[in-house]
């Protein structure tokens, strides 16, 4: 009974490390994608690559970071200070990412591209003498689109063959957004040495397809297949989930409840919105903010009975734009509250699980309104929280999640003020059986697309059944290309 050999590789490893009193000691980070992706199979041997978060210079240190980090099967790519900025800041987050999520004005820039290339390159070093014939590399995100290519270049060269599969967790955008890149074609390129390039849903993967064939004048007329310079590329969608239980299992504990009971008392009489997002542009926060003063504009009736609480979590903080968001933000939720009699809690932080599960409880909405976002797995959360109240979803038509959650909730365009309103007063008008069959619904979907997220021995190692359907759907179809390079998809 062989045990399979799978690397997985992210930007940052799913874990922190921090100097204490000269030593380093390692954790697992929570929640966040990466720490999603542990539930894999018993039958799956990993290793874990990526930058530990941290520069560390000195030769005898890094040796200890690495030992501290083996426990938990991760392997540190160590960046220096400016490089990793360049890349992760200065490209990835200022360049590639607004391009992804249609953020006009992004202008282009050599030097961190540059900076984004040697990473690429120092992750392809750093993996391929860890991979033997038949190992399974998969690689997630933006920051890494010219990995597969470098890898596979440096596998070919050693002899190896192995499946590489990619897993994108933000939007494709479509064709002719895409060419605003003056480096399109490089990145394109780079994943096309995939064996298997996952979406988070059909928009995304289509959107991939058809700038293959106008960019690179790829093959791409069999559904899901692209043929290009004798590779064959599989694409899919593949559908990232949470696990339910641990909201249910959260919500149980007795400080928990004792919460709950506190702020329901609080927000007696008045209807509790919530909205959790990251302080990010794509998530669309000053519509949600215009939009709620539209609302409170055209409902005076409701004054003192509606409260919005909004958490903000902090990102990205040493970018520009993301310091001028949060402080627009502010400017915004102090008129509002001087307008309205405060109806707004706006906290700018990140708040603990336990809180958090305690506020998607109380909400009788979530509301959410990206212009543009991957998936958005708050949505799920708060379903996940819903077993008693039926709370409404209301969330954004480009919120990837909306494509899949649309019947079981009320859906808008996060730039009309007027749509955004009254989906609010729908959503807190909805009567009791319309709530039910929503919630139902939205239920339904999220259990069926469950991952497994707890780590039980503090280890990146499956030591739990539960389904993690989408890790498990993933590595098993790229085992299959594994065998079979050339099996249509
Ligand atoms: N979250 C968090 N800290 C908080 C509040 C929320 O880490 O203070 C979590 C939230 O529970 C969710 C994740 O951050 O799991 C956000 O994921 P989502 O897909 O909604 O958006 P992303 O931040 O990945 O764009």
């Amino acid at each position: 009974n062989e045990k399979q050999n799978l690397i997985i590789v992210s930007n940052r490893l799913p874990l922190s490390v921090k100097r204490v009193d000269g030593s380093f000691q390692s954790s697992l980070s929570s929640g966040g994608l990466v720490t999603s992706l542990a539930g894999l199979t018993k039958s799956t041997q990993f290793q874990w690559f990526g930058w530990p978060g941290l520069e560390v210079r000195d030769l005898g240190d890094r040796e200890e970071v690495s030992q501290t980090l083996e426990a938990h099967n991760a392997i540190p790519i160590f960046l220096d200070s400016t490089l990793a900025h360049e890349h992760y800041n200065g490209f990835s987050n200022r360049i590639l990412w607004p391009i992804l999520h249609y953020q006009s004005g992004v202008t282009f820039d050599d030097t961190p591209w540059q900076a984004y290339k040697r990473v690429n390159e120092l992750f392809a070093d750093a993996i391929v003498d860890s991979a033997e014939s038949g190992t399974l590399i998969w690689i997630h995100d933006y920051h890494l689109m010219l990995l597969p290519e470098l890898l596979r270049h440096r596998l070919t060269q050693q002899g190896k063959s192995c499946a590489i599969g990619f897993s994108l967790h933000t939007p494709f955008p479509a064709g002719d957004f895409w060419r605003n890149l003056p480096v399109r074609k490089h990145l394109i390129e780079g994943l096309l040495s995939s064996d298997l390039i996952g979406f988070h849903t059909d928009e995304y993967k289509q959107n991939f397809i058809e700038t293959c064939a106008s960019l690179l004048n790829a093959r791409t007329e069999i559904p899901n297949q692209i043929q290009y310079k004798n590779r064959l590329v599989c694409t899919n969608k593949f559908i990232v989930g949470i696990d339910p239980q641990k909201f249910t299992d959260t919500l149980q504990m007795p400080e928990v409840q004792d919460r709950i009971r506190t702020l329901k008392e609080r927000y007696k009489g008045v209807k509790v919105i919530v909205g959790v997002d990251r302080l990010d542009h794509i998530k669309g926060l000053t519509q949600k903010l215009s939009g709620f003063d539209a609302f409170l504009d055209d409902h005076p009736e409701l004054q003192n009975k509606v409260v919005l609480i909004q958490v903000a979590v902090p990102s990205r903080e040493d970018v520009k734009e993301y310091q001028d968001l949060e402080r627009d933000l502010c400017t915004m939720a102090g008129k509002i509250n001087g307008k309205h009699g405060t109806p707004l809690l706006y906290m700018h932080r990140s708040v603990p699980f336990a809180e958090l599960t305690a506020l998607y409880s109380v909400a009788d909405v979530c509301l959410l309104t990206s212009t543009r976002d991957g998936m958005n797995l708050v949505a799920f959360e708060y379903v996940a929280c819903q077993k008693e109240r039926h709370g409404v979803l209301v969330l954004s038509e480009f919120a990837g999640a909306s494509s899949f959650m649309s019947q079981g909730s009320i859906s808008f365009h996060p730039a009309n003020k007027t749509e955004m309103s009254e989906a609010i007063f729908d959503a807190i008008s909805l009567d009791p059986a319309q709530r039910k069959s929503k919630y139902e619904y939205l239920r339904d979907f999220v259990n069926e697309n469950t991952r497994w997220d707890s780590i039980c021995d503090g280890k990146l190692s499956a030591t739990n059944t539960r389904s993690a359907k989408w890790g498990q759907d993933f590595t098993e179809k790229l085992s299959q290309r594994c065998k079979r390079p050339d099996k249509p998809c």
